[in-house]
């Protein structure tokens, strides 16, 4: 018998933390036009892959311009530093920080220096290495200085240090791409050319479009095209480099095979509905996988609530597929922070009420299916179905619109440890008298594939079923003050080194 799951553990924050990404990548060729205007407006569209800083680098064809800050993209840019940003090409990042301290030094762009081509590198990052401290080690033996405690610094100096024989930037980007393991899709400036490129699986997001002025535009979403007037063209694909220089693009696969492992949660959570990723809308594929939920877990109920709002399409699905009315009978405010601790278990549900709070003649005397899209420790999802309940529900039926999150993720989501997901503790039945639902039933792995439309062996699922693309990191390699502590510093007040789980199998 596997101990109870415990819902009360204390929290270090407060929504609870649960499944966040690392950060959203840009990039802007765009001749004849001013690139940082550009680049604000589509960083504001991927605002959502991090608010803990954002930056800008631009290069004007004499230097390199760049301004970056702690806090979201409207409070770290204003008019004057968009014009004080010159030039026709540049980069963008927004952080959440999943290798690194969450500092100013840390947030990209990140600029290194480069006697070897007499020009500054800039680099902007989505994902994590797993051999980051590895190549800071080979790279410092070699006299490289390391300024900073992420992961993305290791690709600049790779870049602005390229081996002997590599003399076109483009050759040293893709011998760079060649000693990175684990998830990268990032971006490079180095002079006037913008390189794109990822790793051989793929697995965080990189899209290509077209500015109507023939320049080119790079993004982890689509939905930064549509902020900046740009069309979808293709995703950047796994293992390809793509070299811009003016509105000239040229692109060659460098990691060979290609082997695609995209991240499934971006279409489960992360990414926003508007955005296209590999051909498929976000949006339309969060509401096949309630229609398919609903097949699958079938309630006898009166209403649909959604969690808002990751939980919205799905919800919308689970109820047209069942038949079912669908209400909104959670209530979102937009405007609490994240950052209050509260000590105590009536404290907390305090909380979230006032983050989300039912409306209560729309649960009086029903049975709910409530519809969220995943499940990491399980404390929300138990204060929901209790805060239904005193609102009058007769029956709460929890509906997850993915399978449970067992394993941990080591490409640049913030899930390292498996002490923190309770369905790796836990079994499903123990999980809903833990959550005190009625009735508990996850979309099944085959479900979620079909629901995305695309190959099983095209995915990246390892927090769901164990199967890791790469090589997993060891302990020491893992989580996200890895470098910090591989210096010798402490990490930030109350954050440990992480427990890890062992996959069950290294994938192909
Ligand atoms: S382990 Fe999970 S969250 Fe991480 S990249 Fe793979 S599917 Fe995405």
């Amino acid at each position: 018998m596997q101990p109870q799951p415990s819902f009360a553990a204390p929290e270090r924050g407060w929504p609870p933390a649960g499944l966040r990404e690392q950060c959203g990548v840009l990039a802007v060729s765009s001749p004849g036009t001013a690139a940082a205007p550009l680049l604000h407006l589509g960083l504001l569209a991927l605002q959502h892959r991090g608010q803990e800083s954002a930056g800008i680098a631009t290069w004007d064809g004499v230097r390199l311009h760049e301004r970056r800050g702690m806090g979201l993209v409207a409070q770290v840019f204003d008019a004057g530093a968009i014009a004080a940003l010159a030039g026709e090409v540049g980069l963008g990042h927004v952080r959440y920080a999943t290798m690194g301290s969450s500092v100013l030094a840390n947030a990209q762009p990140v600029i290194a220096s480069s006697p070897h081509w007499g020009l500054p590198v800039a680099v902007a990052h989505n994902g994590n290495l797993v051999n980051a401290p590895a190549l800071r080690a080979e790279l410092e033996a070699a006299g490289a200085r390391f300024r900073r405690s992420s992961d993305t610094e290791a690709i600049a100096l790779l870049i602005a240090h390229p081996p002997a024989g590599h003399e076109r930037p483009e050759d040293a980007v893709a011998s760079a791409m060649q000693r990175l393991e684990g998830a990268f899709s990032a971006a490079a400036l180095l002079g006037g050319t913008l390189f794109a490129f990822r790793d051989r699986h793929g697995i965080r997001p990189l899209e290509l479009g077209r500015l109507p002025g023939g320049g080119w535009v790079v993004a982890s979403e689509s939905c930064a095209f549509d902020h900046m007037g740009a069309e979808p063209v293709r995703e950047v694909a796994p293992g390809e480099l793509v070299v811009i220089e003016g509105a000239q693009l040229r692109a060659r696969a460098v990691l060979l095979p290609p082997a695609p492992a995209r991240c499934v949660f971006e279409y489960i959570y992360f990414a926003r509905p508007d955005s296209e990723l590999a051909g498929r809308n976000v949006h339309r594929v969060r509401r096949r996988m309630g229609e398919i939920l609903a097949a699958e877990h079938p309630a006898t109920a009166d209403v649909v609530f959604p969690v808002p709002d990751s939980g919205v399409a799905a919800a919308l699905g689970y109820a047209g597929a069942s038949g079912l009315p669908f209400e909104l009978g959670l209530v979102k405010s937009r405007y609490i922070g994240r950052t209050f601790i509260q000590p105590g278990q009536a404290a907390r549900d305090a909380g979230v009420r006032m983050k989300l709070n039912p409306i209560r003649s729309l649960a009086e005397g029903q049975r709910v299916v409530l519809v969220d899209d995943s499940i990491v420790r399980g404390t929300t999802s138990a204060r929901l179905v209790r805060m239904l309940r005193a609102a009058g529900a007769r029956e709460v039926h929890l509906r997850i619109a993915s399978p449970p999150i067992r394993w941990p993720c080591f490409y640049g989501v913030d899930t390292s440890s498996r002490l923190e997901l309770v369905a790796g503790q836990s079994t499903i039945e123990q999980i809903r008298a833990g959550i005190g639902a009625d009735s508990l039933g996850y979309l099944s792995l085959e479900g979620l594939v079909r629901a995305i439309g695309l190959e099983r062996q095209a995915l990246c699922m390892a927090c769901l079923d164990g199967r890791y693309p790469t090589r997993t990191p060891t302990e020491a390699e893992a989580g996200r003050h890895a470098l910090e502590r591989a210096e010798g510093r402490e990490s930030p007040a109350g954050e440990q080194a992480p427990v890890l789980g062992t996959p069950r199998s290294a994938g192909p």
